[in-house]
């Protein structure tokens, strides 16, 4: 089941929802209308974002932060308080546990397609092979995007400046 993840592009809350094919989304929080540029595409298929229209995006893992990290951290307590009381065997097989349940995570969580200038998270839908891991090139040509974006649409003629003379 295709799922989209994406900011508001007025109040930059973010919506999830699996209405993938909608006309346009309604913001619940700010009740503004995001029209959904590819909408008449076909549900399944990813050729652009869904929300922003742009074409470049990369795949990674939906696998979060925390849960990786919070197996390790368990792990690692587990290893302490076992070696503590000698059970040198239950310490070991805990850090073994946890490299191999990390391994089966990271395989059963299914592929994200992200959008590097709208950071829309699309889940569920077939990967693009156009689309390929993370390119941290590519990502700062977007933050600098969003950076001039935000410089010139806000009234801080001062803070161009000043951010030029640096
Ligand atoms: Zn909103
Ligand atoms: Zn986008």
């Amino acid at each position: 089941m295709p799922k989209l993840r994406f900011s508001c592009p007025e109040c930059e809350s973010r919506i999830a929802t699996e209405v993938v094919s909608a006309p346009l989304w309604k913001c619940p929080y700010c009740a503004a209308d995001v029209p959904n540029p590819t909408a008449s595409e076909d549900a399944n298929s990813l050729s652009r974002c869904r929300v922003c229209g742009n074409a470049e995006m990369y795949v990674q893992k939906a696998f979060p932060n925390w849960l990786g990290m919070g197996v390790v951290i368990l792990a690692g307590i587990g290893f302490l308080v076992f070696h503590w009381m000698y059970w040198f065997y239950a310490a070991w097989a805990c850090l073994f546990g946890a490299a191999i349940l990390d391994t089966l995570l990271y395989f059963l969580m299914g592929n994200v397609t992200l959008c590097y200038r709208c950071g829309a998270e699309h889940y569920g839908f077939a990967v693009n092979p156009g689309h390929g891991n993370f390119d941290l090139g590519v990502a700062e040509k977007y933050r600098q995007e969003r950076l001039r974006k935000r410089l010139l649409g806000g009234d801080s003629a001062s803070s161009v400046r000043s951010s030029q003379s640096r």
